[in-house]
């Protein structure tokens, strides 16, 4: 067996090469072939075809035998892998879980005494405002200005873990509904860089309406945030292909690097300095945690210096909910 060829046995009473096993003498066992099920290095057992007569095998009974043991261990092997990977699904499921408290825990954690260094640093502004020379005005300006982004980064840990714990059922959603609200939130930022937003007709998608929101509201913020020189020009379109649709928001803005094109989903990465843009960088982060919650995708197309385009997809209003839709 170890020389990984089949044994053929014709006649056990005449065999040289080894006496017959107690186990097969017990049984008549007069001839056979035995083979192994996978390799002489990792092998999983013996297969093998006996007769209680003696008999001539020929070449196609051995490779029947061989072509058994063969599947068998292609069966043994897939089964193998495949537990092999439902348990490091398991494991990577709780690995996440974890994580996910693990952040909401720390950034709710941290609200807390964050909240009682912002409102002792604005005693000492009111208290002591008028005493402090001009360097410790600064550096009180400074602290303060420290306390306002790490809060707003707690926000987003929170708003990022949450994706998936606080998420609402999936519904209908009417992106046009979606993207009036999110043109009233964003109202004053519009009117204050003169931009000039406009949409092709936007379909209905199976989604979570809020989570549907928040997403648009980080991708038509950032498009007139990150617009450069002249007035904003924002464009949102759609597109269908088969089950899912494509919505993109293309902007006229800086554009990104192609070598920082991925980089820019992950949790606190933004580019640019802070002095030039206030963000926090977990924005897209949430985006596409949200887009991947919907079994989506998203991804950018830019050029620096010709703007950028975001797109997304998501999953069409199936029958399922036409049934129920009230238009
Ligand atoms: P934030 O805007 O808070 O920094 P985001 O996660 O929303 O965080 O964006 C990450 C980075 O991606 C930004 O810092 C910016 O450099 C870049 N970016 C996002 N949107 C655009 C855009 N429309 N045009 C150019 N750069 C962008």
């Amino acid at each position: 067996m170890a020389n990984d060829h089949p044994v053929v046995v014709e006649n056990f009473e005449t065999e040289t090469r080894f006496s017959g096993s107690e186990l097969l003498t017990s049984h008549d066992i007069r001839s056979g072939i035995s083979t192994l099920i996978g390799t002489t290095d990792d092998p999983w057992g013996l297969i093998a075809a006996y007769d209680t007569n003696p008999q001539t095998f020929t070449e196609e009974d051995v490779t029947f035998v061989q072509s058994v043991a063969t599947i068998l261990a292609d069966a043994i092997e897939r089964n193998q892998y495949q537990n092999d990977l439902e348990q490091l699904v398991a494991d990577l499921e709780e690995s996440n879980e974890r994580l996910e408290q693990f952040a909401y825990a720390a950034s709710h954690d941290l609200q807390e005494p964050l909240r009682m260094v912002s409102s002792y640093l604005q005693l000492i502004e009111r208290r002591y405002g008028d005493e402090l020379d001009e360097d410790g005005e600064e550096f009180l300006e400074f602290a303060v200005d420290g306390a306002d982004r790490m809060r707003s980064m707690i926000d987003g840990l929170l708003q990022y873990s949450r994706v998936e714990t606080q998420g609402s059922e999936f519904e209908p959603v009417d992106l046009e509904n979606v993207l009036d609200d999110v043109r009233e939130d964003l109202r004053m930022k519009i009117e204050e860089s003169d931009a000039k937003i406009t949409a092709e007709s936007l379909p209905r998608v199976t989604g979570d309406e809020e989570q549907l929101r928040q997403v648009f509201q980080n991708l038509l913020s950032n498009a007139i945030k990150y617009s450069g020189e002249g007035p904003p020009k924002v464009h949102i379109s759609a597109g269908r292909n088969g089950t899912d649709w494509t919505v993109s928001v293309s902007d006229n803005g800086i554009g990104i690097d192609p070598k920082d094109q991925d980089r820019i989903f992950e949790v606190f990465e933004g580019l640019h300095a802070a002095d030039d843009y206030t963000g926090t960088g977990i924005g897209l982060a949430v985006c596409e945690r949200i887009i991947e919650r919907h079994g989506g995708e998203i991804w950018v197309e830019s050029e620096p210096g010709e703007g950028s385009t975001f797109s997304v997809t998501l999953p069409a209003v199936t029958d399922r909910f036409e049934e129920y839709a009230v238009e």
